[in-house]
């Protein structure tokens, strides 16, 4: 009942009352997710003809580059879309504002991205792209089971809640919590009223949740079980996943998106990351800015489909995803094309002396086999040098597990290199309170 009320009532009029149209968006993505694959592709044609033109039209910035690369609007935009250069974060930063937004929309939020790499953002939103965001977020969530009304617990790294985002929360029976000022005490307490309760869910950052999971175990409490775990804003790793799900009896649905207000791809019931593809366009690209192979790893370049106020095309989001086969075809039904895995920031890898990639996967997947080490972090000063390993000793160290480790990665990399480790009492975490387990200084 109260979730009809939600649905019926409340939603659309808050949606009324605050100028948005995040209703009226979610429908359109209920419906577009059972599209066939070629009417998806005509539907996100449609929509990047209209960017671009409205592009060629109003920012001066993407007029300049389409003139000067020969841009034909009414070409194959799918490949017409390749000859424009990419866009950084420090192009932006350059152009921002005057040439980069269309001076006749009004800004409704501008979100802030603090980025590991040091290169802060800034990126507008107006009204109609913050209500397709959310509506692409919403998407995914129900992809969980999740539907507004439904009693969630949510963790975010703001937790200060303006009066408006307090009566929602209320409305929404959303508890809110900080997702790393966390101790076992406060997890006691959050975790409590829910103990033996049914269709909870469990929204928040991975390292987060996967924290709220170890307490638990700590703790002894075992009655708190969640209809499903939504993650999002960070890596989901397979020990995070199989440890919130044990704990928790749950089943975790990871969610991509960044901070610029871009919401790429959510986890279907089959656990596979599809693309809401009519609202972002994406390519994964090498080093050279071409199409990586299937199955290769590349870097994640997006352009949006819905943001008219500040148009992002091909934008270098700062992550590596690696490109699955057009012939993964999921068997939940939609075809919204897949990524096979979001590797994460693409500052977080680090390279051996014959430059082969080591992702932040690659180590975690060794670590969470060893319990004797309950902490690690990885540093590594020049491009190809010397790996350090800083480490908090865990259950029954001893030194020789050292000396093990060391092996396993020589085995996984498939070749030696310097590896030294170090003992430490504190791993500190990454100014925002997410876990930096790769730390680059070049
Ligand atoms: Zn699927």
């Amino acid at each position: 009942m109260y979730q009809r009320l939600i649905k019926n009532i409340i939603y659309p009029l808050s949606d009324k009352l605050m100028g948005l149209s995040i209703h009226k968006n979610l429908e359109k993505n209920r419906s577009a997710q059972w599209y066939t694959a070629s009417e998806l592709n005509a539907l996100q044609k449609e929509k990047l003809f209209a960017i671009l033109s409205h592009c060629n039209n109003h920012i001066p910035y993407y007029q300049k580059l389409f003139k000067d690369y020969n841009l034909d609007i009414n070409g194959d935009l799918l490949n017409e879309l390749k000859k424009i250069p990419i866009l950084t974060k420090k192009i932006i930063k350059k152009y921002l504002p005057h040439d980069l937004t269309d001076k006749t929309r009004k800004i409704f939020t501008i979100e802030k991205t603090s980025g590991s790499s040091g290169e802060q953002g800034e990126f507008y939103l107006d009204r109609e792209a913050f209500s397709k965001i959310i509506a692409a977020q919403t998407l995914y969530w129900e992809w969980a089971g999740y539907g507004f009304g439904k009693r969630a617990i949510q963790t975010g790294i703001n937790p200060e809640r303006g009066i408006k985002k307090q009566i929602k929360d209320k409305l929404l029976l959303i508890k809110y919590l900080d997702a790393f000022k966390i101790d076992k005490e406060i997890i006691r307490k959050t975790l409590n009223p829910f103990r033996n309760k049914k269709d909870i869910f469990f929204i928040g950052y991975p390292s987060s949740i996967y924290n709220y999971a170890k307490f638990a175990e700590e703790l002894g409490i075992n009655d708190v079980s969640f209809k499903a775990v939504i993650s999002l804003g960070d890596k989901m790793f397979p020990h995070y996943r199989s440890l919130i799900e044990n704990k928790f009896s749950t089943e975790v649905f990871d969610t991509y998106g960044a901070a610029e207000g871009l919401m790429i791809a959510g986890e279907c019931t089959e656990h596979k990351y599809h693309i809401l593809t009519p609202h972002v366009h994406i390519e994964i690209l090498d080093e050279n800015g071409e199409t990586v192979p299937d199955g290769t790893l590349g870097h994640v370049v997006v352009t949006s489909l819905d943001n008219y106020l500040m148009p992002l095309i091909r934008y270098k989001i700062g992550d590596l995803a690696i490109k699955s086969s057009k012939m993964n075809i999921c068997k939940c039904g939609r075809n919204l094309p897949i990524i096979s895995k979001i590797i994460g920031r693409d500052t977080d890898v680090l390279y051996t002396p014959k430059h082969k990639i080591l992702v932040v996967h690659f180590f975690t997947g060794i670590f969470e086999h060893f319990p004797e080490i309950k902490q690690f972090q990885v540093k590594q000063l020049k491009k190809g040098g010397e790996i350090q390993i800083r480490y908090l000793k865990g259950i029954s160290f001893s030194k020789n597990i050292l000396e093990i480790i060391k092996n396993k990665i020589y085995e996984r990399a498939e070749e030696d290199f310097p590896v030294h480790f170090s003992n430490v009492e504190e791993i500190k975490p990454s100014p925002s309170g997410k876990p930096q387990i790769i730390v680059r200084a070049y």
